[in-house]
């Protein structure tokens, strides 16, 4: 029955010049999430308004659920598309629409009908007069109430006619690509996959780099990544994931820092590196999964220390959430699954017994310095085993 979906988007933050490139950002991620769907679609916007039509058979519960991860939709309505073939044929299809939709046919009902069409014979007053007596006569069970209807039933006027009295929620937030780039630390833990998440939400692309340590970390484990990474892209679009090699970093700072140390000095590393990447493929911030108190390296001391190092702001979209809270975003995403299989994140030589956790920066600082001899080589030898995995 449906054939059309007509695409709610929050209008805040959408208004003036800005309006467009919303709008357009919002269409390339539509057509992206409609790609992998049984079916061919065209995807238009008039008048302030965008529409999904299907142009062949299409499977709706499929095409809902890929729309319902596209950003920056609000609600989506399934559209019935009638041509204008006169006003009783219009009341005719809007009665079998309300039989069908409405089995009891015993609801309260409004008719909104708009005429962007201004030579159609009727206003949109006397649609909704014409139209409502046309339903009260088809169903005596059906009742009008203006203020609090139970089926508002919004009637179009176009070249064609659009009916649709439904509402289906869409995930929010803003279309992926209006925000700028971030560049995410994305491990295969269950944190940093809800963290890209929630802030592609915003309407911001990612990038993504993994820290890879063979043979202390295995195939397996990155192979988990890329499968996070590809979960997540289905709502931002295609990733480009970084793979770095970053075993010899890990052996030095072992060998020349304190242990308890270890991983403080190790995640200041990281994010070093990650900044690098992220300023050369112009990525605004770095994105981590980071909670407050969740480990060691994550209390109040151990941040500031990481955050140290950085230059770009770096975002922390789960700072305040409980472990509990992000599995609950991870379940909805569907990443959580991948994220608890068992593969090893990195070798227990690595993890300290007893990590520090408040640590001194000056300190941190000081056994840097052990460092010095050959950590730029270093750095400099592992951003040259950057493999580009683009993941969709
Ligand atoms: P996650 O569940 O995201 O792995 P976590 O609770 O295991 O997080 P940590 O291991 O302390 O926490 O890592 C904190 C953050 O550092 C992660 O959320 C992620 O953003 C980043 N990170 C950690 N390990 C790696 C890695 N091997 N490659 C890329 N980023 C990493
Ligand atoms: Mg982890």
């Amino acid at each position: 029955m449906f054939t059309a979906f007509l695409i709610k988007y929050a209008e805040i933050g959408v208004k003036g010049k800005n309006r467009h490139l919303f709008e357009d950002a919002l269409i390339h991620q539509i057509k992206y999430a409609l790609k992998k769907c049984e079916g061919q679609f065209l995807i238009h916007k008039t008048q302030g308004r965008i529409y999904v039509d299907a142009q062949t058979d299409f499977d709706f519960d499929e095409t809902i659920e890929h729309l319902q991860k596209v950003f920056g939709i609000s609600q989506i309505c399934p559209v019935v598309y009638v041509r204008d073939e006169g006003f009783e044929k219009l009341c005719d299809t809007v009665v079998k629409y309300i039989g069908d939709v409405y089995p009891g046919c015993n609801k309260t009902f409004k008719v909104n009908a708009r005429r962007a069409r201004k030579d159609y014979p009727k206003d949109s007053m006397e649609i909704n007069a014409d139209m409502g007596e046309a339903i009260l006569n088809a169903y005596p069970d059906m009742s009008v109430d203006v203020h609090k209807p139970d089926i508002t039933l919004n009637i179009e006027v176009r070249e064609n006619i659009y009916v649709y009295s439904e509402t289906i929620p869409g995930p929010g937030g803003m279309p992926v690509g209006t925000g700028g780039k971030a560049m995410l630390l994305l491990s295969g833990g269950i944190d940093s996959p809800v963290a890209g998440y929630m802030i592609a939400k915003r309407g911001v692309k990612i990038d993504a780099v993994y820290f890879h340590a063979p043979p202390y970390t295995s195939e397996r484990a990155k192979q988990k990544v890329v499968d996070l990474a590809r979960i997540v892209s289905r709502y931002t679009g295609p990733i480009y994931l970084h793979v770095i090699n970053f075993t010899d970093i890990q052996l030095y700072i072992h060998e020349k820092c304190p242990h308890e140390e270890l991983t403080i000095i190790m995640r200041r590393y990281m994010m070093r590196i990650a900044e690098h990447l992220a300023r050369e493929n112009q990525c605004l911030g770095l994105i981590t999964g980071e909670s407050i108190g969740q480990v060691a390296s994550q209390t109040m001391s151990s941040l500031a220390a990481t955050n140290e190092v950085c230059g770009l702001p770096v975002y922390r979209p789960l700072i305040g959430f409980d472990k509990q809270e992000i599995v609950e975003v991870a379940e909805k995403i569907g990443t959580f699954e991948t994220s608890i299989l068992p593969f090893e994140d990195c070798c227990t030589i690595f993890v300290a017994k007893h990590p520090v956790t408040k640590p001194n920066v000056k300190i941190i600082r000081r056994h840097e310095r052990n460092l010095e001899e050959r950590i730029e080589e270093l750095v400099e030898k592992a951003l040259k085993t950057d493999e580009l995995i683009i993941v969709e």
